[in-house]
């Protein structure tokens, strides 16, 4: 670092992303990233006139966007603000509500704690109970930003909209932040709840189940009033924040229903398969609502299986801290790369016991 760098930013550790390695082809299985490409209608909507109007700023306010995700949700255009991927505005909401401090689980999305120290936000950290279970009694009455990943990863573990109201109701004086990266794939979505409570907000991200972690798109849901809050800070920060042509793309990927159904469901499928295969070879798995498994076994440690995985060129991840470290976290892929990753386990597994 050099010296020009001030000591507030010197100090702090910034999120690590999932390796993007170079040196070689992986099957990438570490990021949560979809196996299969953006629905057509996105490439057709990304045409030479979209190339020809680059020369134009993007509609700071997402105008068309928010109107097609409002059709699409059920939802008024402004209870909803876009966001160049979800995790800005994740950063937005650190800044605008975060003043009371933040509470989030022990074990979650690792930019929580970086976004809490970046804003100078303080963090209460709510351990998981046994079994990576979040109670919501752990959460009640806590009256500041709390902020729950449901689906949660990296376990996977998913709680019901019902339990998610208890909290916003019981901490009438915080924002309740749902961040909904993986809930296409198979759990309950908080946004029929967007309105009924004054301090719910719903986050979700294009990056997984809509195959366009390139384009970076988010959306926030929630009161208008929460919106605006939200706007402010980002007018401030970059009002021209959702280039033209992920908000061309992002209309089109809503477009498509019939394709984003079968692809999130294909993705569940192959979950259910894989979990199968990896609790046949005597892995612990946890039940996963996302596009990933969370999963562990007693003959080998998640950083050995991780690395014995990578020498056969299959990328998954690996979260060192204390109650994850016996655990790999594996992004649900297409079924050959899941085969390829079944094939490296049983090799890796035989190789132990012989
Ligand atoms: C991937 C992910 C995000 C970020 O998604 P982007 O929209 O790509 O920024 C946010 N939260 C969780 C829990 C995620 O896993």
């Amino acid at each position: 670092m050099s010296r020009f760098m001030g000591a507030r930013y010197s100090l702090f550790d910034a999120y690590t992303p999932g390796e993007q390695p170079q040196d070689r082809q992986y099957i990438k299985l570490n990021t949560n990233e979809s196996p299969y490409p953006p629905s057509p209608k996105v490439r057709q909507a990304l045409d030479a006139g979209e190339i020809e109007d680059q020369r134009l700023y993007p509609d700071p306010e997402c105008t068309a966007l928010r109107a097609k995700l409002a059709q699409v949700y059920d939802l008024q255009p402004d209870q909803l603000l876009c966001g160049n991927g979800s995790d800005e505005l994740l950063s937005f909401a650190f800044m605008a509500w975060g003043s009371r401090g933040a509470a989030f689980a022990d074990v979650s999305y690792g930019l929580y704690r970086v976004l809490a120290d970046l804003h100078q936000v303080k963090a209460h950290i709510v351990p998981l109970r046994e079994g990576f279970v979040l109670d919501d009694r752990d959460y009640l009455g806590l009256n500041r930003l709390i902020v729950i990943a449901n689906p949660n990863a990296p376990t996977g573990l998913a709680l019901k909209p019902r339990q998610l109201a208890l909290i916003a109701e019981q901490n009438p004086d915080g924002v309740v932040l749902v961040d909904e990266a993986y809930v296409d794939f198979g759990a309950e979505s908080c946004l029929p709840l967007v309105g009924r409570y004054d301090n719910l907000c719903v986050v979700q991200t294009f990056s997984k189940s809509r195959s366009l972690a390139g384009a970076r798109l988010g959306f926030a849901a929630g009161p208008a009033e929460l919106m605006r809050d939200l706007k402010k800070i980002k007018n401030a920060i970059n009002p021209y924040n959702v280039s033209r042509l992920t908000q061309r793309g992002g209309i089109a990927s809503l477009e498509d229903a019939d394709y984003f159904l079968l692809n999130t469901r294909a993705i569940m499928q192959t979950r259910e398969n894989t979990a199968r295969s990896l609790t046949a070879m005597g892995f612990e798995v946890l039940p996963s609502r996302t596009n990933f498994l969370f999963a562990r076994h007693p003959g080998i440690g998640g950083a050995a299986l991780y690395m014995a995985l990578k020498k056969r060129g299959v990328l998954v991840r690996h979260f060192g801290a204390e109650r994850t470290k016996d655990y790999v976290r594996i992004t649900v892929g297409s079924q050959e790369q899941m085969a390829a990753l079944l094939d490296g386990v049983r090799a890796i597994m035989g190789g132990i016991r012989a």
